[in-house]
């Protein structure tokens, strides 16, 4: 499909934030029944999933199964494009340093975050890579909303 226009608008409403981090959140229950990390993402456009992620490091052997990555993988195939403009990524955690970059790169629109790890945390850590607008050639910031459901976020991340 090559109807990815574009038109830099986030993919969904704000006012349906708390639902998409819900999807998010049962993704990373998942992820907890599994004894991963718990994570879960979700990717939107149009006010439509179309990436699911659930944290799968142990499970894979894989250092790069993180939710937020796999969600962007299933959204790049869905929408048949690695330019994610005009998507919203939904993840219960805050993203790390390396997905961070796949954020940036595919030039994501808006970040939903539930809850803010400031030690290795892309956005809130010494190194904001999401928000970082010095970085030449690269797509322009997204919006970074946090602390959507983070008490529901926290709750089961007790590691
Ligand atoms: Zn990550």
């Amino acid at each position: 499909m090559a109807g990815n226009e574009a038109d830099g608008k986030p993919g969904g409403a704000t006012d349906r934030a708390e639902e998409f981090m819900r999807q998010a959140l049962r993704l990373a229950r998942v992820a907890l029944k599994r004894d991963e990390v718990l994570v879960g993402s979700i990717v939107v456009y149009r006010g439509r999933v179309v990436g699911e992620g659930i944290e799968g490091v142990q499970d894979e052997k894989d250092l790069t199964a993180h939710a937020e990555i796999k969600a962007i993988k299933e959204a790049c195939h869905s929408l048949d494009t690695f330019c994610l403009r005009g998507c919203e990524l939904y993840t219960t955690v805050e993203p790390c340093f390396m997905c961070s970059f796949v954020i940036r790169s595919a030039g994501i629109s808006r970040v939903v975050i539930g809850k803010a790890v400031s030690y290795i945390g892309g956005v809130s850590s010494r190194h904001p890579i999401p928000v970082d607008s010095g970085i030449p050639d690269w797509p322009r910031p997204p919006v970074i909303v946090s602390g959507v459901l983070e008490k529901e976020c926290k709750e089961p991340f007790a590691r």
